[in-house]
């Protein structure tokens, strides 16, 4: 294929930030973050619109998705066995031998780039300009871990015994780089993983989990299973030789997952309500571009979405602002992704309950800077919402909508902008928009999120760069940020090195 990768971007993922506040300073020198497509180029635009030709009718993942169906309860303890006996195996490889594996999968990946952003639009609506750095992060990742792999051998006096068996259960919103992040982990760590993607997104999972077959890592160690009923779920997550669970989905499933096994080893990514601040300092363009695109990407389905913008002080009293954010959600394309011109896409199933209702229906005070229109008889295609007037304390300030909605609320003063994000009980991304080093000092020193951004959106966190994981009700359970120098270590525990002996 004669994709040609984004030089700028190239450059610019390659040099961590040595201040990051995540942990991210020991860049890993063996390791070197993927380029995304670079859009500008003709050929690449021609390369995009091929893989849009294919979307109806894509036949991508459907039979491995059949093939993944557990019948019944026998069927699945039978997967369960199969994957403890295949840990066995798994774990007495070297660190290195399973990082040459994972290599291998990061390049099997970038093979199947375009197979990846066709499933995925196919199945879940996901447009181009987003899929295209999904496929990049999942590259990332595989390559990540496998350094970090070798690094768990390195520690003097301990030795790292890996968990046996994880079961990892992504979202669908991220149907590529998430389960192939919690999957390549615990291979890193040297686990066997059974993973249930998501059902909506089962057919972009299998498309993944056949890379990493095809890159060479065992049936046995990574099977992918589909489960009909609950029953089946609760018996999975049960299971005493469940040594670790991977969820990223919404809090709820957190607490659901901890009712069925109350010892349950969780590492689970949860939900957020995230906000971005724009002070009088702002770069005003700068500030509406990232606002945007941290709402309305992927139609505002990201745990890390911006739902939230907190205007301080002039920026709230004047209109130039609003203004200026009016006009570029307006000239939002939205659409299918079949069409290339698309920059906001559908929803992944019709409105309904709280989304239908952070759709039409407002609470008090607030009023419709732009209503969200729906477009078709799908329920699935919505305009792009801004309600403004959202009061301190209301529904809309506290709650996940996950969907193509904007609030906006006002601050007398940056302090009290802070204290109305840190008012939320979730806490994974958060941003502010301003020019002032006082201001940026103030802000890190206060606000209470997982992931921090200045002056950048507050989507699309960068492996090794950007760690990324929550605080409060954003985590749950054990665990550190995916994409970070000490994930793995959560996957497994550690012993004196002579115990083994
Ligand atoms: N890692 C993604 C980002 O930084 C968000 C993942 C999620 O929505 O769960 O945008």
């Amino acid at each position: 294929d004669d994709r040609v990768p984004a030089p700028n971007r190239t450059q610019d993922r390659s040099q961590p930030r040595p201040d990051a506040s995540t942990g991210a300073g020991d860049a890993h020198p063996g390791f070197t973050n993927t380029p995304d497509t670079d859009p500008s180029l003709p050929a690449n635009q021609a390369w995009g619109r091929s893989i849009l030709t294919r979307i109806e009718g894509s036949p991508l993942g459907k039979a491995a998705v059949a093939d993944a169906q557990v019948a019944d309860e026998e069927a699945l303890s039978a997967v369960i066995e199969t994957a403890v006996s295949a840990s066995k195996g798994w774990a007495a490889l070297s660190g290195a031998d399973r990082a040459e594996i994972l290599h291998r999968a990061g390049t099997v990946l970038e093979d199947h780039r375009a197979d990846l952003m066709e499933v995925m639009a196919a199945e879940t609506g996901k447009t181009l300009d987003q899929s295209d750095p999904e496929v990049s992060e999942a590259i990332d990742f595989a390559h990540y871990y496998a350094e970090r792999a070798k690094d768990l051998e390195k520690v003097d006096g301990a030795r790292f015994v890996p968990a046996r068996l994880t079961v990892v259960t992504p979202p669908w919103n991220f149907p590529v780089a998430i389960p192939a992040g919690s999957t390549l982990a615990a291979l890193a760590a040297g686990s066997s993983v059974i993973i249930k993607p998501a059902r909506q997104s089962a057919r972009s999972g299998a498309v993944m989990v056949e890379a990493l077959w095809e890159a060479g890592v065992p049936r046995d160690v990574l099977q992918m299973v589909q489960l009909g009923e609950r029953e089946l779920g609760r018996q999975l997550i049960s299971d005493p030789s469940v040594d670790r669970v991977i969820l990223t989905g919404g809090y709820e499933t957190a607490e659901l997952f901890r009712s069925f096994r109350t010892d349950l080893p969780l590492l689970a990514e949860t939900s957020g309500k995230n906000a971005i601040i724009v002070t009088p300092s702002a770069d005003f363009d700068l500030a509406a571009r990232d606002v945007v695109s941290s709402a309305f990407g992927h139609a505002g389905q990201k745990c890390s979405a911006a739902s939230l913008v907190i205007l301080v002080g002039s920026v709230a009293k004047s209109p130039r602002f609003r203004n200026q954010l009016v006009d570029a959600v307006q000239s939002l394309k939205v659409g299918y992704p079949v069409d290339a011109v698309t920059q906001m896409g559908p929803i992944i199933e019709p409105a309904e309950g709280k989304l239908l209702r952070g759709l039409t229906v407002l609470g008090d005070g607030e009023s419709w800077l732009i209503e969200p229109k729906q477009l078709d008889d799908s329920g699935r295609l919505w305009s792009p919402g801004v309600r403004t007037g959202v009061r301190p304390g209301s529904e809309y300030h506290l709650t996940e909508y996950f969907g193509p909605i904007l609030g906006v609320m006002t601050a007398d003063t940056l302090e009290e902008a802070i204290a109305l994000q840190n008012q939320i009980d979730y806490g994974l991304t958060s941003g502010l928009h301003s020019l002032d080093p006082a201001e940026m000092d103030l802000w890190l020193e206060n606000i209470s999120a997982g992931n921090l951004y200045i002056n950048r959106g507050i989507t699309g966190a960068i492996v090794q760069r950007q760690p990324f994981g929550g605080w409060k009700k954003s985590a749950v359970g054990a665990g550190t940020k995916a994409g970070g120098p000490n994930y793995l270590m959560g996957l497994g525990q550690w012993e004196p090195a002579q115990a083994s002996g």
